[in-house]
């Protein structure tokens, strides 16, 4: 098994603490951190993804946000920086499983901004600015090996 995440949702897994849209929206993304803490792979896909599902879900499957044009565009500026943090060639088919050290990897390089043209024109900037300065306190991804 292994979770379908989009190119940008690769950084947001990073600063998530509970935070979201909906109820609904947070209890889906809780249930895939929890996956995602016991080491469960990753598959990059195009679009909306398993994060997204409570989203699409309420549209009637055709979420205005979710397939915005900016938003894929989001996909991959996220997937190209994350590719150069980990060197790595990270895009849409690919498998990637997290471990400890890609972890602390990719929030160094979040912390230090080499992934944020991934956050274009996100409402949640500031916020996830915020997280990374007070070092991810309370955030929900710890890798089951941490
Ligand atoms: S700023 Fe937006 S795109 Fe970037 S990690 Fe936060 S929620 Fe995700």
């Amino acid at each position: 098994m292994s979770i379908e995440l989009r190119g940008h949702h690769l950084l947001c897994m990073l600063t998530y603490k509970g935070l979201g849209y909906s109820d609904a929206f947070c209890r889906n993304y809780d249930a895939i951190i929890a996956r995602l803490n016991q080491g469960e792979a990753i598959a990059l896909i195009r679009g909306p993804d398993q994060i997204c599902q409570p989203l699409v879900r309420d549209e009637d499957g055709d979420c205005a946000h979710c397939h915005h044009r900016r938003i894929h565009r989001r996909d991959a500026l996220a997937m190209q920086a994350v590719s150069e943090a980990l060197g790595i060639e990270v895009t849409v088919g690919q498998t990637l499983r997290l471990t400890p050290s890609s972890l602390t990897t990719l929030r160094q390089a979040f912390t230090q901004g080499q992934l944020r043209s991934g956050c274009f024109d996100c409402e949640w900037h500031s916020l996830c600015t915020d997280i990374a300065a007070r070092g991810y306190a309370d955030t929900r991804l710890h890798h089951s090996n941490e």
